[in-house]
């Protein structure tokens, strides 16, 4: 059966307190009891010391019997039944003869109240003669009766039920005391997690602006909270990204698209003749449609990085001789100079990607050098960091394009672009890559003169 967190917590907390409070008061009434028999018998045995020493001093070479009625009724009172025989063995005062009742009879209450009240009482009647002195000289026999082991009176009664209804009635408290607190304390644990499932729901349910503000001392319901808002704001980003990327798709895809559909229009109308010229131009722009589908791809995954770093330690030196190697023809073409300045043998981080990050830099400083332009790539150690710089002589950029440089799909002069194959992915994804690696990218460029990129990557 499947129970509100809310329920079963305050059933858990109302069983525990029960138990709890149930068994202290069971255990404090027992202890009670046992201390308040202790006391009883104590009580009763100086009651009888009193009688004894009450009686001795009521004899002055004759019974004073007014004293000894007085006496005998206060025991009686006591529980105790009294008789006093004198030296000859002639009754001098006996309480039963007086109120003409046996002993029996005369504790009768007494009995009543412990079997009524004490279920397991095994109470026995006992006469005790007790010798009573007068000046050092025997002058009569005390014969007192009583329940053993011990009785309660009817004022010990009334002391030890008032004792029991105080336990009772703060086991009655502490038990409602405890059932509110549980209460309480279910709801100020429920009442966020409720609000959480609310919340959770409404961004299922696309919702992705939804927050919860949930205000609560707990660190487990903090970090739900956070984490519900923190998964939030995550899919609302993502969501950001697939809209701006299905947006910039669909605009970069159309141009080359209908240019495609245009040229192969009118080939198949034979408006145009298929001469090679044209056929080669269409192909150009399927590498070109092509290519830029396979950047997206990659940006995508960088962007929501669901694509993960490794780092590991590689020999960057060799890296950089290999990616050089594989622009020899471009190189060779424009006829450029390369110099590396490397000075440091090995970098942590993601061997493939910071590769790629140097295959697009470099494309672009060969894509963009003059005729017998010199490249440089240099790398250093400073403090913490590792910086690589790459210079070219090439066009250089335009100062008012130099802040939009690393947005997707920007190219300075996009007629430019399009003849040297250029899609404006290329610095975005190097920038996406360098970040995930904790790293900065700068570009300084004079139009004209030469581009120089920067990166650094902590160590
Ligand atoms: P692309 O794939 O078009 O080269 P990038 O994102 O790599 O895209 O570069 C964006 C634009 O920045 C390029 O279109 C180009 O106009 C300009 N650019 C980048 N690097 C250089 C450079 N070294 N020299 C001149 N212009 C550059």
């Amino acid at each position: 059966m499947r129970h509100k967190l809310r329920t079963r917590l305050s059933i858990t907390h109302g069983v525990i307190a029960l138990a709890t409070i149930s068994i202290i008061v069971l255990l404090s009434s027992m202890w009670v009891d046992r201390q308040f028999i202790d006391f009883v018998k104590d009580n009763n045995e100086r009651r009888i010391e009193s009688i004894v020493h009450d009686i001795s001093h009521q004899y002055h070479k004759e019974w004073d019997k007014e004293k000894l009625e007085e006496t005998g009724q206060r025991a009686l009172k006591d529980g105790l039944v009294i008789a006093i025989i004198d030296t000859n063995g002639k009754v001098i005062y006996d309480v039963g003869k007086v109120s003409k009742k046996g002993t029996e009879e005369l504790l009768a209450p007494i009995n009543r109240n412990m079997r009524e009240h004490y279920g397991n009482w095994t109470g026995e009647l006992v006469t005790k003669k007790i010798t009573i002195s007068h000046e050092y000289k025997k002058v009569g026999e005390l014969e007192i009766s009583y329940y053993e082991p011990f009785y309660f009176t009817e004022r010990d009664s009334r002391f030890i039920y008032s004792l029991h209804d105080v336990l009772n009635i703060t086991e009655v408290i502490s038990l409602a005391g405890a059932l509110i607190l549980g209460l309480i304390i279910a709801r100020q644990i429920s009442m966020p997690l409720t609000r959480a499932i609310q919340v959770t729901k409404e961004i299922a349910s696309g919702n992705l602006k939804e927050r919860a503000y949930i205000k609560s001392d707990m660190a487990e319901i903090k970090d739900l909270t956070d984490s519900v808002n923190l998964l939030a704001e995550t899919l609302q980003e993502h969501e950001g990204i697939r809209k701006r990327i299905v947006a910039d798709v669909s605009h970069e895809l159309r141009t080359p698209l209908s240019a495609i559909q245009i040229n192969l229009e009118a080939l198949v109308d034979g408006v145009l003749q298929p001469t090679h010229a044209r056929l080669d131009g269409i192909y150009k722009e399927v590498l070109r449609v092509n290519r830029l589908v396979g950047d997206l791809t990659k940006l995508a995954k960088y962007e929501s990085r669901s694509e993960k770093i490794t780092i590991s330690k590689f020999n960057f030196k060799n890296i950089i001789a290999s990616i050089v190697t594989t622009f020899e023809s471009e190189i060779h073409k424009k006829n450029l100079s390369i110099t590396v300045h490397n000075n440091i043998e090995e970098i942590s981080g993601d061997e493939d990607k910071l590769s790629q990050v140097i295959v697009n830099i470099l494309s672009n400083s060969i894509k963009y050098s003059k005729k017998s332009g010199v490249i440089t790539i240099e790398t250093a150690e400073q403090e913490n960091n590792v910086v690589i710089k790459i210079r070219d002589q090439g066009i250089g950029i335009p100062p008012e394009d130099l802040p939009y440089i690393f947005e997707r799909f920007y190219r300075v002069d996009k007629s430019r672009d399009k003849a040297t194959g250029g899609s404006g992915i290329g610095l975005t994804i190097a920038k996406e890559i360098i970040e995930a690696h904790g790293g900065t990218i700068s570009i300084n460029s004079k139009f004209g003169v030469g581009t120089e990129t920067s990166i650094i990557l902590p160590k």
